[in-house]
């Protein structure tokens, strides 16, 4: 690859800085939109560009898998750019698409394929493939590299069982959800069964240390771990084996860690160890061929609730930096300047962080023109604030030829929010995403399909084996499972170990041995297989082998052709995976499907209005942002109102909030809500009285100046849609019947019509493109007279 510095001069001067550092402990802090992500990036492409680091010794930590992916696209174009210039002399997208699609696997083949970048859990799975089976449980449990991957659910569904049926505890006083978040607590604490029922000597403390017990040994016995093994894990393996870290400490020179603010305990000593391979700090001196690169913004820390802690982020310093010349500039970089959002949004961010008490305080200076003010809306109830929200869309995108509907995002405080604003983007067929919704994995054909591929690379997952072995029905009823389960209990063995004996299971399973053994002569088949074919090969095959697909065609229903539809994307996937990773195992599929987290159904391109929570937003941005719901005890939640330091968690999450939008910033709130069935009385949030009045312009004062008393839509959009000839609703008075002519979709009838006066709208059947409803207001129609 040829050395250059071209792609440096799209930096400012401090990130150039943060970029062109190269070995010892760097700390970025810099607020939101200051281009930290951005940075990292590129730091990545000019330690291989220009200072020849070996791909293969650089590790990138990114919040989601989908930052992870983004940022591999990001530098492979970077680095094929660099390319074409040295080759052709030419920007990539001069090139013809061959040539860059040439360019960008050559990138790909030489450096991007042998970057780790990724989430701590994909990272640390990726660790423990290759080093499990030396790692030491305190119990004596061991665990193999085909291990599987219990995802939240599975992990739940185990608690569950060893509380009902191994403990006989009622599940009401011991819900399987708490009993899971206690265990996963101790986990993150590094607490065994034992400190927990220490710290809590009571019965409750005692049943919950119990489950936990169970717990660890069942997911030995299924040779699985849970989400918090897999960094707690190597943290201990690195803690307990010094070839071990060893290692890996002198595989991965160059650490970048990016949203260090959300960075946990036990994250923290994963990057520790690997960085000082295990020495003390004073002692370290090492940092001659190596970097610690940091980057976060304390105003953003939002997942207090996951054990992250921000002052992980400001000892940075003191942690890495011991031994080294007392020298602020040496271990830290300031962004100052905001290149996302107009003036007037970043002026209201700026504003309303600084009623917490617990920061740094910093600069953030904007780059661009001053915008629009801020609007803030008050609705009467959550319908009138979703079709405030929605009529605003559906204007600006008509008034505005370069908004597309992928330029919008609601961003809402909870989940259960986003049911009024899906129901009239529906009604006026606006298209949208809801992000972080059911994860595709998380769908039961999925999970099913999942489950026979686990129970055949894992021979211990009993629990996978379990799932599937009378899916489709093979008669294997519950008497047999239950008999099955009682000898695996007798015997302390996996239960593969009796079904893949036919004596044992014909004596088990009487009149149903001949499902149970045509059920593991399947997992037999391809377990023998598992070396030599692909696992795109394999899911094939054993859709039509198993008789899945075909019990699902003979239900005949749109529910199982959509399951149907499902399953042979993830066979997509599968494909996908293999063509993109440079471990295209079926095993590093089944990890990659368990880690795909509710965030990363978010697709871009697809041009639709993305809905999510706040807290799914970090580090995305949108030109257009509806902030919605501020109301006491939704945002902030009521969880914090007595809280004071929960509040500015809260308020935090206001500004990760607003610093997600580029161009235009909405903020709603309702008078009264219905919310978990109650309708009740809403009071505004705290936050609005906390806006810089001169930068807010609302329909209802705030206690602020009102400077219009309408929102936007009924004052601009209907003044200028007044102004335009044939457009306005009232000009006609429509009739089912009417022929009329719409600009894209050509004549079509006018079937039904919605609404009366101002708010009417009608439904057209057109030749060729089906039924739609058109707002007329919106959509110039002609009629056809
Ligand atoms: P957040 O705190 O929200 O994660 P961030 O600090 O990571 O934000 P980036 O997402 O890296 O910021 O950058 C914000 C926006 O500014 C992006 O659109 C990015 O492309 C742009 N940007 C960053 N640096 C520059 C620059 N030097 N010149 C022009 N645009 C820039
Ligand atoms: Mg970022």
């Amino acid at each position: 690859m040829t050395a250059s510095t071209d792609f440096l001069a799209k930096l400012n001067p401090s990130q150039r800085a943060a970029v062109e550092h190269f070995c010892g402990p760097l700390l970025v802090v810099a607020g939101a939109g200051s281009g930290k992500t951005r940075a990292l990036t590129f730091r990545i492409a000019n330690l291989v560009l220009n200072h020849r680091v070996d791909p293969e010794n650089i590790l990138a930590v990114t919040f989601t898998n989908k930052a992870a992916k983004e940022m591999k696209e990001r530098i492979e174009v970077l680095f094929a750019e660099q390319e074409a210039q040295a080759k052709h002399g030419k920007s990539l997208s001069a090139l013809p698409e061959y040539e860059q699609t040439k360019l960008r696997s050559h990138v790909y083949k030489n450096v991007t394929k042998y970057l780790w970048i990724g989430t701590f859990h994909a990272l640390c799975s990726r660790i423990l493939r290759f080093d499990i089976e030396k790692y030491q449980h305190p119990d004596g449990y061991t665990w193999k590299k085909t291990f599987s991957i219990f995802d939240e659910s599975d992990a739940q569904t185990l608690v569950k069982t060893i509380v009902t049926k191994d403990l006989n505890l009622d599940d009401k006083k011991f819900n399987p959800r708490s009993v899971r978040y206690a265990i996963s607590n101790a986990k993150n604490q590094n607490f065994t069964p034992a400190d927990l029922e220490k710290e809590q000597p009571n019965y409750r403390g005692r049943m919950i240390a119990d489950v936990y017990r169970h717990y660890e040994k069942a997911l030995a016995a299924n040779n699985s771990l849970d989400f918090d093994d897999l960094i707690m894990i190597p943290v201990k393996l690195f803690q307990q084996n010094e070839s071990v870290l060893g290692y890996w400490h002198n595989r991965f020179r160059h650490i970048l860690v990016d949203e260090y603010q959300d960075t946990n305990r036990t994250q923290y000593d994963l990057i520790r160890l690997l960085t000082t391979n295990g020495e003390d700090m004073a002692k370290f001196n090492d940092w001659r061929n190596r970097s610690t690169f940091v980057v976060g913004d304390a105003d953003q820390s939002i997942y207090s609730f996951r054990a992250a802690d921000f002052t992980i982020l400001m000892n940075f310093q003191d942690d890495f930096g011991d031994g080294l010349p007392d020298d602020d500039t040496r271990t830290m970089v300031k962004l100052e300047e905001n290149y996302r959002s107009t003036s007037n949004i970043l002026h209201v961010a700026n504003y309303i962080i600084e009623n917490n008490t617990e920061r740094i305080e910093k600069v953030l200076r904007a780059t661009r023109g001053e915008g629009e003010t801020i609007f803030c809306y008050k609705a009467d109830d959550e319908i009138h604030e979703a079709d405030f929200v929605v009529g605003q869309i559906r204007s600006l995108e008509y008034q505005n030829p370069e908004l597309k509907w992928g330029d919008f995002a609601i961003l809402y405080r909870t989940n259960a929010q986003s049911r009024s604003f899906e129901e009239i983007l529906t009604r006026y067929s606006v298209p949208y995403q809801v992000v972080g919704g059911l994860r595709f994995y998380d769908r039961r054909e999925i999970k099913d399909v999942l489950a026979y591929l686990r129970a055949i690379a894992n021979p211990d997952d009993t629990v996978s084996l379990k799932r599937v072995i009378n899916v489709p029905r093979r008669g294997v009823g519950k008497g047999t499972l239950d008999k099955l389960d009682q000898a695996t209990q007798t015997l302390g063995c996996p239960l593969w170990e009796i079904l893949s004996d036919e004596g044992s299971v014909k004596t088990l399973a009487g009149r149903s041995s001949k499902g149970v053994l045509e059920f593991a002569g399947i997992i037999k088949k391809y377990r023998e297989r598992l070396d030599n074919a692909k696992g795109s090969e394999i899911i094939q095959e054993l859709l039509e082998d198993s008789g899945y697909i075909e019990a699902l065609k003979a239900e005949g229903t749109e529910e199982a052709d959509d399951r149907i539809g499902n399953v042979q994307e993830l066979y997509n996937a599968v494909l996908q995976f293999e063509e993109e990773n440079d471990d295209p195992s079926l095993l590093a599929f089944l990890a990659n499907a368990s880690l795909a987290s509710d965030l990363d159904n978010m697709e871009e391109g697809n041009n639709r209005v993305s809905l999510m929570t706040l807290h799914s937003s970090k580090g995305l941005e949108f030109p257009v942002v509806f902030l919605v719901g501020l109301e006491q005890g939704l945002f902030p939640n009521f969880r914090s109102l007595e809280d004071p330091a929960a509040t500015e968690e809260e308020r935090r999450l206001c500004y990760v909030g607003i610093t997600r939008a580029k161009e235009r910033l909405f903020i709603s709130y309702a008078r009264e809500r219905r919310l978990y069935g109650h309708r009740e009385p809403a009071s505004p949030s705290l936050f609005l009285g906390e806006l810089p009045v001169d930068y807010v312009t609302t329909n209802s004062g705030l206690g602020m100046p009102q400077r219009m008393t309408t929102p936007i839509r009924d004052a601009r959009s209907e003044r200028e849609e007044a102004a335009k000839p044939g457009s306005g609703a009232h000009e006609f008075d429509w009739n089912a019947g009417d022929v009329v002519v719409h600009p894209s979709y050509g004549a079509g009838e006018v079937t039904h019509i919605f609404g009366a006066g101002n708010k009417i709208c009608l439904a057209v059947k057109f030749p060729n493109q089906g039924r739609k409803i058109i707002d007329p207001k919106l959509t110039k129609l002609q009629r056809a007279e």
